[in-house]
């Protein structure tokens, strides 16, 4: 881990060197290739209140829906056959995803192509259950920390989840074998660089396999609605420094950096970022899974339209390769 002194200067964009660097790195141990990650939405549904999300459970105006196992496997086998060996469930903490569904649901993906990855993005869950999906055939878990300081988690979060138990989720899907994914957004309310900062030691605690950041972005029925979105040229620099502090880390060019800016995704990859998660979601279901508003779900972001997407990355300088796309070590 590099000295604080030397991350703060880092992030305060003081070496403008730092995200040509991070794509040398990127490219010794990854080359050119950006992997694809079938995303899909499967429900809306949450019991919680985060006060940065769309679907916090205390939002009334957010549509609720919730696909059938029926309907995810339809839409992971159809992107099967669009390239994509990796398939990221996500969804809100839906009761009705519980322990013996999500069992079912991730065999009958193992079963229907063995060669694909299938990765888990469904909140905080006991133990128990993480490992009964693990044993079910689950190989990734992607749970952001959101802040690695507790009194910024506290006004981010309502008093019934804490950071503690954030990390003690994090470090049992390490401990069970998942490939496990952590990190951040940038620009959240009452965030600063010392902040980001302490995000940086609590990854290297943790050593993540990937690490997900993106900027925060607003959304009009949250208590955040007012709240500025994060800095593009800042989230850049954390990437950058995500892939210069952890070289091997799968780390996505997010749907919010491409919804900050037009080119945010092209510039999360020359940053060093090396993963896309287009989604998959039925059409009707991308329009409801608003975390914050104008979420990108067209164009490149569409799993449908993987030509767009391949053009923008090979007009970047990289090239998308059907892959589970693992971790290196
Ligand atoms: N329920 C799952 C999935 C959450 S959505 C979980 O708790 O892990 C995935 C990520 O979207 C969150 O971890 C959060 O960092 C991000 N997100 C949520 N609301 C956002 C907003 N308003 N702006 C930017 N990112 C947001």
């Amino acid at each position: 881990m590099m000295d604080r002194n030397t991350l703060l200067s880092l992030l305060r964009g003081e070496d403008d060197s730092l995200l040509a660097r991070a794509d040398q790195v990127r490219r010794t141990v990854y080359g050119q290739d950006v992997y694809i990650r079938g995303l899909i939405e499967i429900s809306n549904f949450c019991k919680r209140n985060c006060l940065y999300c769309g679907i916090r459970a205390g939002n009334p105006n957010a549509k609720r829906y919730r696909l059938s196992p029926e309907e995810i496997l339809l839409c992971a086998n159809h992107g099967y056959d669009l390239g994509f060996r990796t398939v990221v469930l996500q969804g809100g903490e839906d009761p009705f995803f519980n322990e013996t569904t999500v069992c079912k649901l991730v065999e009958d993906l193992k079963t229907a192509h063995p060669d694909r990855a299938v990765t888990l993005s469904l909140g905080e869950q006991p133990k128990s259950t993480y490992k009964a999906w693990f044993d079910a055939g689950a190989d990734r878990y992607l749970l952001r920390h959101e802040t690695a300081i507790p009194t910024h988690y506290a006004q981010l979060h309502p008093a019934d989840v804490t950071l503690e138990t954030r990390k003690d989720c994090l470090f049992a899907l390490k401990e069970i074998g998942y490939q496990v994914g952590s990190g951040f957004m940038v620009g959240s309310p009452g965030q600063t660089l010392e902040h980001l900062a302490e995000d940086f030691a609590f990854l290297s605690e943790l050593q993540p396999d990937m690490i997900g950041i993106g900027p925060f972005l607003p959304h009009c029925d949250t208590p955040f609605a007012a709240e500025a979105a994060g800095d593009l040229d800042l989230t850049l620099r954390t990437v950058a420094l995500s892939r210069i502090l952890f070289p091997h880390a799968l780390i996505p060019a997010t749907t919010a950096l491409g919804t900050l800016h037009p080119k945010g995704r092209e510039l999360g990859l020359k940053a060093g970022a090396n993963v896309v998660m287009p989604n998959l979601s039925p059409e009707d279901a991308r329009a409801r899974y608003t975390l914050y508003n104008n979420k990108l779900h067209t164009g490149a972001e569409n799993a449908e339209q993987l030509d767009l997407l391949k053009a923008q990355v090979e007009a970047a300088g990289y090239r998308i390769v059907v892959d589970r796309g693992d971790v290196k070590r």
